[in-house]
């Protein structure tokens, strides 16, 4: 006999996938993509369909309850995570659930919701008897349409006295969507009506054509800083939405992005095109209505971070991945997906155009260009105002500071504030200093669950590690030798606003960090304050050097710029390349030309020899021989193993062990390690990484499979992570 089988998985580190009977009373209703409760064990979990089959379904346990009306996932996203699940080398249960919007994918939580009703106040005369009942129908006469959320955040089980509002006829149920979308509420700009440039309009054509095949294209959109990368965005997005597809577009942080969302906002939604903008600030609630609407196909272009790449839209024409050589697009924890990477494979699996858009393209990105695997449109020249910057580098290495700013910078600032133009500086560390010194005898503060120095903040009087969030007073003594000269070592960027607070009195100051921005709403006030020039000086970490559009910046110094090259990661000169072209593209947007200036003690280095000329092409036939040489990407391909552990020895160990048979079993691929992690020691365990290396993807492929098994012979309270392309080697 021919039964219905589901194959399901579960959220937990498991890959295997189970199979239960459907019983016949969901055989109608039951669709791949959809929640259902079933027995595990000794205990009932959420499992996820994957598939639906006939088959035989004796011996087979049943599903008890099917939690979903609508699939959750189509099958198109099924597919992409299973290949996700493989490439990464992840258990399929716990990628559908980074892929659901949060409180869907676990079983805690609002699992449960198929849809959030909603309370209105229908008129009458009288009042109903109990007391509970008189508070809720107050509180809901006051707020008019109330969500069950909010009731139930503010009064214990609302149930059965609401369930007793209806049936008295004081209460109305409905199970409308509530749209709340912070994001959405926002004032827009006015849509410029733009005449694109030749070059544009090469790049636009060409993405045009391709979506209009209907199949896989991808690009890569190489246009300096200021060139106009969004329009081209925007004339892309409306051809695809005229092919009757939806477009996605990612961006690496959606909170330091407003402008970016304003002007889609802007563009599309006059035209009666709906958005979704997918962002960390949004409730589970929010995040579920939206994302109800996309599988719904109420929703044609969606924006959003990282996790945006599994937004279910039925059939996407055209994914966009602006700035798509920066790291945030990895998820570095849990499962370790890269959204580009996978925009790519999504783009092949559904057959749509993908437009990787940089001003600084990753280097495996533009050799896949020169390569031909992605055709490469290029913006050489900036829009309406030609010029871009002067870069100059002062060199540290001649004329030491006295304080954190060269006299150069100093005097730069001081003409450009009597033009009574803005100022960017980039430093990017936050906090006053790096650590704290004993002057006396040496000593350093470290944080004792972190192998890394503790960050002195002066505002809240306190040492913090950057990575655990440990703090704790400032020693007011040395503990070693008893001293009581403690000094900060090293700048940060309240130290730096503190000098120019003392430089420049009356100057209008503002500093943007993770420490500034913590509060909601905050950077966007920041932002809006430099536009609207009442900040003179802003001060920032990287966060500064994100696509913002600030027209009145003329100047732009960078502090600290040896940071990132001193890094111990084969990525830190594209890096620092990188972020110090992206921030020199902040100056002069509006005027023409603007200055940069870059304090270092590297002068020489050609990561900033190029950044200062602006010149992409130079930097990458420079550090391309080194990939090379080296085998590392886009020359080869690597995989680290991180093993962990709360004792040392054991993990040092295991890791020794684990190197050693790898070592026994592996072809074509190169072994390196065990070496301590660069950050050896991190939220109190102590961490070691081989790393594995080989131009030979299947054979790298073929080892890690052999790996599984192993891991349960030689791990014993060591914890391993396998981060496949890894982007940082921390
Ligand atoms: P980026 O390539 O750095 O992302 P933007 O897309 O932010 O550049 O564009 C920079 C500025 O140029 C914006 O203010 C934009 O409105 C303007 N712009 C873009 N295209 C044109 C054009 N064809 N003509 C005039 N101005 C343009
Ligand atoms: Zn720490």
């Amino acid at each position: 006999m021919s039964d219905l089988i589901a194959d399901i998985t579960i959220n937990a580190p498991l890959k295997q996938v189970f199979s239960y009977l459907v019983p016949d009373s969901l055989a109608e209703k039951i669709r791949v993509g959809m929640r259902v409760a079933i027995p595990f064990g000794r205990r009932n979990t959420i499992g996820f369909i994957l598939e639906l089959r006939s088959g035989d379904g004796s011996g087979l346990k049943s599903i008890k309850e099917l939690l979903d009306e609508q699939p959750l996932l189509n099958q198109d996203l099924i597919r992409l995570l299973r290949w996700a699940a493989d490439y990464y080398c992840h258990p399929i249960g716990q990628v559908v659930r980074t892929a659901l919007p949060s409180g869907l994918g676990s079983d805690k939580g609002t699992a449960k919701i198929l849809h959030e009703p909603v309370y209105t106040p229908l008129p009458k005369e009288s009042t109903p008897q109990g007391q509970k009942q008189r508070e809720l129908l107050e509180f809901i006469e006051t707020h008019q349409n109330v969500a069950l959320g909010v009731l139930r955040c503010r009064f214990p089980n609302p149930h059965a006295s609401l369930k007793r509002l209806i049936e008295l006829g004081f209460l109305q149920q409905d199970f409308q969507e509530v749209h709340r979308d912070p994001f959405l509420s926002e004032p827009l700009p006015d849509d410029l009506q733009l005449t694109l440039n030749q070059e544009q309009q090469v790049a636009v054509s060409a993405v045009a054509a391709a979506i209009g095949t209907g199949g896989f294209t991808p690009f890569l959109l190489h246009g300096v800083t200021g060139s106009g990368k969004t329009e081209v965005y925007l004339r892309t997005v409306k051809k695809c939405l005229e092919n009757k597809r939806q477009a996605l577009i990612l961006v690496p942080e959606i909170a330091l992005t407003p402008q970016l969302v304003a002007r889609f906002r802007a563009r599309f939604e006059s035209k009666g095109v709906r958005l979704a903008v997918l962002h960390s600030g949004l409730s589970d609630g929010e995040r579920y209505d939206a994302w109800r609407a996309i599988i719904r196909g109420e929703i044609q272009v969606v924006i959003g971070a990282r996790s945006a790449i599994f937004a279910p839209l039925r059939e996407p024409g055209l994914i966009i991945i602006d700035e798509e050589h920066e790291a945030s697009f990895k998820q570095g924890e849990g499962f370790r997906y890269n959204a580009r990477d996978l925009a790519l494979v999504r783009g092949q699996q559904q057959g749509c155009s993908v437009v990787l858009g940089s001003a600084t393209p990753s280097l495996g990105s533009y050799y896949r260009s020169e390569q031909g695997a992605l055709q490469r449109l290029s913006l050489h020249k900036r829009t309406h105002f030609g010029n871009m910057p002067k870069v100059e580098l002062i060199d540290l290495t001649s004329q030491p500071p006295e304080g954190v700013l060269a006299n150069r910078l100093i005097e730069a600032l001081q003409e450009n504030l009597e033009r009574r133009e803005q100022a960017l500086l980039l430093l990017n560390r936050r906090g006053f200093a790096p650590f704290l010194l004993c002057t006396d005898c040496g000593q350093s503060f470290h944080c004792p669950n972190c192998e890394i120095t503790l960050t002195f903040h002066q505002r809240e009087k306190l040492v913090r590690c950057h990575y655990c969030d440990y703090s704790e007073a400032p020693a007011e003594s040395c503990p070693k030798c008893q001293g009581l000269n403690i000094a900060p070592e090293g700048a940060g960027t309240e130290r730096l606003e503190q000098e120019l607070i003392d430089l420049f009195p009356g100057v209008r100051i503002a500093r943007m960090d993770r420490d500034t921005t913590s509060r909601k709403g905050a950077h966007q006030k920041l932002l809006q304050q430099m536009l609207e020039r009442k900040v003179d000086v802003l001060v920032g970490t990287q966060m500064i050097a994100k696509g913002h559009d600030f027209p009145g910046v003329t100047l732009v110094g960078v502090l600290g710029a040896d940071s990132i090259l001193n890094l111990p990661d084969f990525r830190a000169a594209e890096r620092s390349f990188s972020l110090l072209t992206q921030v020199a593209g902040r100056a002069g947007r509006s005027c023409g030309g603007g200055q940069v200036l870059i304090q270092t003690f590297n002068p020489d280095h050609y990561a900033l020899g190029c950044a200062s000329d602006q010149d992409y092409a130079a930097f990458f036939s420079q550090e391309l021989p080194f990939r090379q040489e080296l085998g590392y990407p886009p020359f080869g391909h690597l995989v680290n193993l991180i093993l962990s552990g709360n004792n040392d020895k054991l993990v040092k160990s295991s890791a020794k062990q684990l190197a050693n048979q790898i070592g026994k079993v592996t072809e074509k691929v190169e072994v390196l390690g065990p070496s301590p992690c660069p950050l050896a020691k991190l939220r109190g365990k102590y961490r070691y990484q081989i790393l594995l290396k080989s131009s030979d993807r299947p054979a790298l492929r073929r080892l890690i499979d052999k790996i599984e098994p192993m891991k349960n012979m030689i791990l014993r309270g060591v914890g391993l992570v396998i981060d496949v392309d890894p982007m940082d080697m921390f």
